[in-house]
């Protein structure tokens, strides 16, 4: 098969716009050799983390690959545009994640080592609770060893000499991980910015538009339509439209997918004050507040939960509400005496893309053959970027991958 052209696309003008932002030079390689050529167009929507690794291992597969987003990779408005997300191995019964986490954490070292672009600190990561706590956090600590997983269950007195900025009143037991795969965090926008700058590198192509479903014809989707006239043709269509699938499929997705809003506060220091930084301070979750340590002098990050707004991705503005606020003053100067009274020097606001029983929806359009969905991120997805990537990528180019995760990723 011959490389397919855009069609009524006016290639160079787009292409130019679109990778300005990124490497420009597309002979250079991305970093690991293509393992084999595959003689396919792919068209992925969506250059948030799903997206991205999606996008950059199909072209590691050796297939040509287009990366369409409506505002660039890691923009503010996606989910994958915050500072840093948490990798943790922790993930209750559900033991296929705990895989995949400990997958795609080697697979980040791999690829910033390769970059020379470090976006993962090892952090540690502490679970405070009560005296009862202890009982689940012993259960936790041997379901994970059995996956190379060590981690510490800890009593007051030795949470109490470890981490003396924390008032631990209430706080009777605590679980530890001291980074690695059971508590580490990744930048995120700096991480997404450094795969499509792979990608690009690699030969990717990326345009700033709007993908939507173009027309189709004998159970497949003939092109992904961008407005305006232009479209783009290609053997394959990767929908990774995060909050915005119920959008772009809004029969499909409208009924199986709530995307709620989720504020997240940084805390400044008293200037020359480290105490909560790295490596000083772990990851930490304390009931219905977590947060991470102050990483490159950011602030203390602080995201109470859950929250159950509703948010528009593409329209509505990304302001705090200040009853939250309040709230995360009021528990700060609690639980971190040394930041009483310290001003909030950011805030973000993002979301949460759920489906209903918090699985990634990775499977192929009931009707369209050719088009597939990678998306319900569910409040857990970007520390598995570049192991889903590498999932993606396999299941719909050469189709090895692991049978349970099919099972869980339907379109249920
Ligand atoms: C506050 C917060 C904290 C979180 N904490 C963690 C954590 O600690 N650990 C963890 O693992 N996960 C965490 N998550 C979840 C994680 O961030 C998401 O699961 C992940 O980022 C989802 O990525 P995505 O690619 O599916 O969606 P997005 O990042 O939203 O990407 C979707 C992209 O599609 C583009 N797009 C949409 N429609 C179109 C269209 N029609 N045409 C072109 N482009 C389009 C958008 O512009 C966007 O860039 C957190 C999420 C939030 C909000």
């Amino acid at each position: 098969m011959k490389r397919r052209k855009f069609v009524q696309l006016s290639t160079a003008s787009l292409l130019t716009t679109a990778a300005a932002p990124f490497s420009t030079a597309v002979s250079s390689k991305s970093g690991a050799p293509h393992l084999a050529s595959i003689d396919q167009d792919i068209v992925v929507v969506g250059s948030g983390v799903f997206g991205l690794w999606s996008a950059f291992y199909m072209q590691q597969l050796g297939a040509r690959v287009t990366l369409v987003d409506a505002y660039g990779p890691g923009n503010p408005r996606g989910s994958s545009g915050g500072e840093s997300r948490i990798i943790r191995s922790e993930y209750g019964e559900q033991f296929m994640y705990t895989r995949m986490n400990n997958k795609a954490h080697d697979l980040w070292l791999k690829w910033e080592k390769q970059w020379g672009k470090p976006f993962i600190y090892s952090t540690g990561r502490l679970t405070l609770g009560d005296a009862k706590y202890r009982d689940e956090a012993l259960k936790v600590k041997k379901d994970l060893e059995a996956f190379g997983v060590k981690g510490e269950v800890l009593g007051y007195d030795e949470l109490k000499y470890r981490w003396p900025q924390i008032n631990l009143e209430g706080i009777e037991s605590g679980l530890y991980f001291s980074g690695g795969a059971g508590g580490s965090t990744v930048m995120a926008r700096e991480s997404c910015h450094a795969v499509a700058d792979a990608f690009v590198k690699g030969g990717g192509k990326l345009v700033i538009g709007t993908g939507m479903p173009g027309k189709s014809s004998a159970g497949k989707m003939e092109l992904a339509d961008l407005g305006n006239g232009k479209a783009l043709k290609a053997d394959k269509y990767i929908f990774a439209c995060g909050p915005w699938m119920a959008k772009v499929f809004p029969d499909l997705f409208a009924p199986r997918l709530k995307v709620y809003r989720r504020e997240v506060y940084f805390v400044g220091s008293p200037s020359g004050d480290d105490r909560y930084a790295y490596p000083n301070f772990p990851v930490w979750l304390d009931g219905n507040m977590y947060g991470m340590p102050d990483l490159r002098g950011q602030g203390l990050k602080v995201a109470p939960f859950p929250d159950y707004n509703t948010i528009d991705p593409d329209t509505d503005e990304r302001m705090v509400n200040p009853y939250i606020t309040k709230k995360v003053h009021d528990y700060v100067n609690f639980r971190f005496p040394g930041l009483k009274n310290q001003p909030i020097v950011s805030t973000r606001v993002c979301q949460l893309t759920f489906s209903k029983d918090e699985h990634f929806i990775i499977d192929q359009h009931p009707d369209m053959s050719n088009v597939w969905f990678v998306c319900a991120g569910s409040g857990h997805g970007f520390k598995h970027g570049p192991a889903l990537g590498d999932y993606v990528a396999n299941r719909i180019l050469n189709n090895k991958v692991e049978k349970d995760y099919d099972e869980a990723f339907k379109l249920k």
